[in-house]
């Protein structure tokens, strides 16, 4: 069970509070977006989400886990970024496969979950390949892959398709619905693309200046804007 709980959770950088006091329950395997404006903290909530941020104030809960001090790696957390680097010097499978390594798998255990990770995400013909052989897309999945390999409960993505161009994006939209299908974990999903917003989330969060603005379904946002602000992220003519 990795259902998700914020309650009252606050981020100060300096004298600055930059998230505002944000409560949030999110399901086991739910799909969840984040939207809002730029500078609004989406980053900023996924980070203290993963533990790469400290909580200032609050509380988050992971299953029935009180994590606002637990170590990153011992969430059960993968968090994939916009901007990833892949390792060049390495292929695909060794890319994939590095940080289990320093996790402490064996080498058998460490070929299965590559192996798996390639399946999933149709990696397979290019396991040896180098990064600077392969397309944006295929750069992306590989970034994927290796939050795949770690078994993670619950996947964070930052706006992970905005550096690909237009086709490339919705076919990775359709990628990412497979995934959370196959995969079934939690997913908090980053991103400024509306059609994105609507078509993979089972519920979504409007954000705006370090706080919830609204939180629904796509078509109870929709439908239901409470302000223009939120008719004005997801599209419809209030
Ligand atoms: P978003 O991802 O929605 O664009 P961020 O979470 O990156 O927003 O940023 C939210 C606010 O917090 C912004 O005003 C940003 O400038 C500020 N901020 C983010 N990280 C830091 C930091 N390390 N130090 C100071 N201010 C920060
Ligand atoms: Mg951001």
């Amino acid at each position: 069970m990795s259902g998700l709980k914020l309650t009252n959770v606050k981020k100060s950088f300096g004298a600055v509070e930059v998230i505002r006091g944000v409560d949030l329950d999110i399901a086991d395997k739910e799909f969840v977006v984040f939207v809002g404006p730029s500078g609004c903290g989406k980053s900023t909530l996924l980070r203290m989400i993963a533990g790469l941020e400290q909580i200032s104030g609050g509380d988050l809960f992971i299953g029935e886990e009180r994590m606002n001090d637990v170590d990153p790696s011992k969430r059960g957390i993968a968090m994939v970024f916009q901007t990833y680097a892949l390792y060049p010097h390495m292929s695909v499978r060794e890319n994939m496969g590095f940080a289990l390594r320093f996790a402490g798998a064996n080498k058998a255990e460490i070929e299965t979950r590559v192996a798996e990770a390639a399946r999933i995400l149709e990696l397979e013909p290019l396991l040896d390949r180098r990064p600077g052989q392969l397309s944006g897309g295929q750069r992306q999945r590989v970034a994927i892959g290796r939050a795949i390999v770690r078994h993670p409960d619950v996947f964070l993505f930052d706006e992970p398709l905005s550096n690909l161009d237009a086709e490339l994006r919705v076919h990775m939209r359709i990628e990412l619905a497979r995934l959370h299908q196959e995969l079934k974990t939690t997913i908090i999903y980053v991103t400024h693309d509306q059609v994105e917003a609507m078509t993979l989330a089972d519920k979504i969060v409007v954000l705006r200046d370090g706080r919830i603005e609204q939180v629904g379904s796509p078509l109870q946002l929709y439908d239901d804007p409470n302000n223009i602000f939120v008719a004005g992220f997801i599209g419809s003519p209030k």
